[in-house]
């Protein structure tokens, strides 16, 4: 480990303190956001040849076909195993179950003389980034596909880059089939979120684009938000676990490095009240790490983002962990039940020694995007709702609108507009 501290301590602080030390700095990449814009710029003049030439690029691909065709999905489905696409199934039927509870709903006012609606529609097209890099995550196609199928979007489509030989990641296309993803294109980076944007000769423009990617992707979700839809812009990955000195010290390094797997700036963090429990988890916290494949990121997230802080009470953990507002909390103490009946702001919450965050990531039926870096306090995870819209409707029978035109005219008038008051007025002048 050259010397690096596996985590920090933090004892003896106040509340703010304590959340002034664990609040990241998440680097809102200046270089990525410059990279991305010229990528986009380059895409809209010049479309698929843009595409493909980055494709070329940065993933190393050559695509005759920017679209996958349904004899590559045919032989996805051929090549997973048996065992993964039940697995894949059962995710997909538990995160439906889950989704299918939530949506906005469409409502009426009827009265006698004039009738008020809130319609619901879905977004008629979305397109949804998969990540593609460094690994393939299929639980981020169930994810994102069945809130957007429940929300009822007509043209899903999914982008996502090849690998070098041209060909996307299997399992990949297998949750794409089972989530009823409509079109899949091999392409990722600026240039994919540019291509759904503005559309080329290949890829239909959308009206939203959601679904995670890298500080390229990130950062050009965010220059084109004033064109198309977003979703939030997720940043490094978090957990915050609450235990008392009853929790079991193994389960909880081991749920630490689950989170500090994912990238060197994801953060680990636990809050206790029990000093042995604390020590415990660094002694297995530098025992279990040997065995990891991801070591290298998991050292270097911990020592940079990586926290045990030792609390004077489970109440001060609570405290704390609501400034946070962290993107996963687990709760690992005697009363969990009672400890989670007071948070007040996390992205999704664990109970118990047998819910570790994997549990919700991959299976539950919860959506595992979830807001990062605080938003928590006002933000939620991905949902039904966010692949809706609504409008609004107002019906005023010639009876109701007389009833109630000099209320409107004197408030157009309080505010300097008379070519609104005019617009009630001159229905009623003989
Ligand atoms: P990615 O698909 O996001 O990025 C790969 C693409 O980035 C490449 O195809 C290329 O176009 C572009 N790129 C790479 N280097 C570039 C450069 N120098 N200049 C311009 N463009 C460049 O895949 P990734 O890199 O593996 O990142 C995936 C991210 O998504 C990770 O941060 C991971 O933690 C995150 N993720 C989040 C969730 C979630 O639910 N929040 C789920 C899965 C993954």
């Amino acid at each position: 480990m050259g010397g690096r501290t596996l985590i920090q301590y933090i004892r003896n602080q106040n509340k703010s303190d304590v959340v002034k030390m664990l609040s990241r700095n998440v680097d809102d990449s200046n270089e990525a956001s410059l990279v991305a814009k010229a990528i986009i710029e380059d895409v809209k003049a010049r479309g698929d040849i843009a595409v493909n030439a980055y494709t070329k690029k940065f993933d190393g691909a050559t695509i005759d076909d920017l679209q996958v065709s349904q004899s590559e999905i045919d032989e996805a489905m051929q090549v997973v195993s048996v065992d993964l696409k039940e697995a894949l199934q059962e995710a997909a039927n538990n995160i439906r179950k889950y989704h299918e509870q939530q949506g906005s709903n469409s409502y009426f006012i009827n009265e006698k003389d004039y009738r008020l609606g809130q319609i619901v529609k879905p977004i008629a097209n979305v397109g949804m980034y998969v990540p593609g890099g460094r690994a393939a995550y299929p639980s981020t196609v169930l994810m994102t596909a069945i809130p957007a199928k429940i929300a009822g979007v007509k043209e899903l489509v999914m982008i996502t880059p090849p690998k070098a030989d041209g060909t996307i990641q299997p399992s990949l296309l297998v949750a794409a089939a089972f989530a009823g993803v409509d079109k899949i294109y091999k392409v990722g980076g600026a240039q994919g979120i540019a291509a759904l944007t503005y559309g080329t000769e290949t890829i239909s423009k959308v009206a939203k684009i959601v679904g995670p990617g890298n500080s390229y992707v990130a950062a050009a979700k965010k220059i084109v938000s004033s064109v198309v839809g977003i979703d939030m812009v997720a940043g490094p990955s978090e957990i915050a676990i609450i235990a008392d000195k009853e929790a079991n010290p193994a389960f909880i390094a081991a749920d630490l490095m689950s989170q500090a797997e994912h990238d060197e700036d994801a953060a680990a963090i636990l809050l206790t009240d029990s000093e042995a429990l604390a020590e415990a988890v660094k002694m297995e916290l530098a025992k279990q790490v040997e065995q990891l494949s991801r070591k290298s990121i998991i050292l270097e997230a911990l020592s940079k983002n990586g926290a045990i802080v030792i609390t004077n009470s489970i109440d001060e953990a609570i405290d704390i962990t609501n400034e946070l507002a962290p993107e996963h909390l687990e709760i690992l103490t005697t009363n969990a039940v009672d400890v989670y009946g007071r948070i007040e702001s996390a992205g999704a919450i664990f109970i118990g020694e047998y819910s570790p965050e994997p549990v919700g990531d991959y299976f539950a039926g919860p959506n595992h995007t979830l807001p990062t870096n605080g938003t928590a306090k006002f933000a939620s995870p991905l949902s039904v709702t966010d692949f809706q819209k609504k409008t609004s409707l107002v019906y005023y029978s010639k009876e109701a609108l007389e009833m109630r035109k000099d209320a409107i005219e004197l408030i157009a008038e309080e505010e300097g507009l008379t070519a609104h008051a005019n617009a009630i007025s001159i229905r009623f002048k003989r």
